[in-house]
């Protein structure tokens, strides 16, 4: 099977590439390399749109948003074909992205006017004579610099907000998925045909670099934890904000008194859905050691009826990067190295471009299938003695993406939630934070920084600014050379009033 991507010049000038169906290794189109050049002219036109953009009144921008998501919607199925021969994923799989980011873009056009515009705050005592308020800004043009897996919800995540925060995009998608990425430009084109306010850079992580380097005014990076380092040296150089989401190594933990079919169910989508191709996708499962054989088998039982393919009742496709099967294959081989079983599936699973379910169970902490994000339809099951156990291997990890625990203890549950070392915890489902606008989105560590999604994601592309007016003159100026001694003494009066009482 074909799956690797080809590269040529194209008329003796720019150079092209072909992307790929990874099932098939037929082309699905031919996309420049941006070079310097390109990049520089595809952002200078960004600033002129941006400008435009901005100077839209804010019910023009919130109706324009409202358009293109109307746009996605109508066109679903023909992006979700697009999306199912590019990257593999099952159509309706596609269908359901599609879905998730037409939420986002509503959230975010109806909430900028009220997250981002003036608000007041009280001023103080101290500055008493002032009236003071805060509002966000745009920056101006953000990159936006994609992966594969989600082609549409992930950058849209980021593109929705900046947009709705009054900032121009330049967006680069992956280079396995730069017709999704084209067909999503061209759909804003549609309801925005004045200026390129979103425009396309295409090419590999030359043309990303070059867009991170390009004095963009902040990069929303998607994608590996080893790129995000690149991309975070290459905005050094413009001292240029980035927001990173990247890698992530999920855990699922089922508490003896879950429901333990809703929790087999949703472990198997969270892991296998995608190809388990998923930044948020279960990777690791602790279960309580009472309920550890009847959860295994429940899954076992579960998964049996899954395969992958590239037909309409497979249940995920295949691996859209031919690449990533090595690094499945090695944690396989670590995994059953250290001791541990596969219950369902193992090496023999690897038929590229696709790989069968595997569950493996009795995995040490220390094999790579645990440490490690393996972007692959794989999941481990470890016994724990105690939810609090669970959260503490789930948190024995370099990242810090989401998370799910099943419970039917509500405070137990809560309480798990929050000692999760994570950005986002479902608690008795799998992945739904991602499908609720209002709910900030992101990781620490080796799993990024910054927030897309929500009123934090808003912000996130936009700047705050601080205003006071002075509305009285004040009762004493002590920001004038005219201050008297006696000033100071009435304010360090007051000051120990306010502020000097001794404090138990
Ligand atoms: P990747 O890091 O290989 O590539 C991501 C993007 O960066 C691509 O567009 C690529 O062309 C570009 N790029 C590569 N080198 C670059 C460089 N030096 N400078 C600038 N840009 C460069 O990742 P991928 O394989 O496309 O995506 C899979 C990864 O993304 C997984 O680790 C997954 O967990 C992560 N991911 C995270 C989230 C999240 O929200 N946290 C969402 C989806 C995927």
């Amino acid at each position: 099977m074909v799956t690797t991507m080809r590269t040529s010049s194209h008329q003796g000038t720019a150079k092209t590439f072909d992307s790929l169906n990874p099932a098939t290794g037929e082309p699905i189109g031919t996309f420049g390399v941006f070079g310097e050049h390109e990049v520089a002219e595809t952002v200078a036109r960004a600033r002129e749109a941006a400008q435009w953009w901005a100077g839209l009144p804010g019910k023009e921008r919130k109706a324009r948003m409202l358009a293109w998501k109307s746009y996605l919607t109508r066109y679903i199925m023909r992006i979700a074909e697009l999306m199912h021969a590019e990257t593999g994923k099952p159509v309706a799989d596609a269908q359901l992205e599609v879905l998730l980011a037409v939420v986002h873009i509503d959230w975010a056009a109806k909430n900028a006017a009220k997250v981002l515009g003036p608000h007041k705050v009280r001023s103080g005592i101290v500055a008493i004579n002032q009236v003071s308020s805060v509002e966000y800004q745009p920056l101006g043009v953000v990159g936006v610099i994609g992966p594969w897996n989600y082609p549409v919800f992930t950058p849209v995540g980021s593109i929705a907000y900046a947009l709705a925060a009054g900032n121009a995009v330049v967006f680069k998608p992956s280079e396995f998925s730069p017709a999704v990425g084209g067909w999503l430009v061209s759909s804003f084109a549609e309801v925005v045909p004045e200026y390129p306010v979103l425009s396309l850079v295409t090419g590999f992580g030359e043309s990303g670099s070059l867009l991170a380097k390009s004095g963009v005014d902040k990069i929303a990076f998607t994608g590996s934890t080893k790129t995000a380092k690149k991309v975070m040296a290459a905005c050094a150089e413009n001292l240029t904000p980035m927001v990173a989401e990247c890698g992530g190594k999920d855990a699922l933990l089922v508490s003896a008194d879950a429901d333990l079919d809703a929790a087999a169910d949703a472990a198997v989508w969270g892991a296998l859905s995608n190809a388990g191709q998923t930044c948020i996708g279960v990777e690791r499962i602790y279960v309580a050691q009472d309920i550890y054989h009847t959860f295994l088998e429940k899954l076992a039982e579960r998964v049996k009826g899954l395969r992958p393919g590239d037909d309409r009742e497979a249940n995920y496709g295949p691996m859209t990067m031919p690449g990533q099967v090595e690094v499945i294959e090695q944690h396989i081989a670590d995994a059953m190295a250290c001791g541990g079983r596969a219950v369902v599936g193992g090496l023999g699973s690897i038929r590229k471009p696709y790989v069968g379910p595997v569950i493996l169970a009795d995995v040490p902490e220390s094999s790579t299938a645990i440490t490690d994000e393996t972007f692959g339809p794989t999941m481990t099951v470890t016994p724990v003695s105690s939810l609090s156990e669970g959260v503490k291997l789930a948190n024995n990890s370099k990242y810090g993406l989401g998370g799910s625990i099943f419970a039917k203890n509500k405070n137990a549950a809560m309480a798990a939630a929050r000692a999760l070392n994570s950005g986002m915890t479902s608690i008795n489902s799998v992945i739904s934070f991602a499908s609720v606008p209002s709910l900030p989105f992101g990781g620490s560590g080796d799993s990024g920084f910054g927030r897309i999604h929500g009123a934090d994601g808003l912000r996130e592309f936009s700047k705050a600014k601080a205003i006071t007016r002075q509305r009285m003159k004040p009762m004493v100026n002590l920001t004038s050379f005219t201050r008297t001694d006696a000033d100071m003494k009435k304010i360090l009066t007051l000051a120990s009033l306010l502020h000097g009482r001794k404090y138990k």
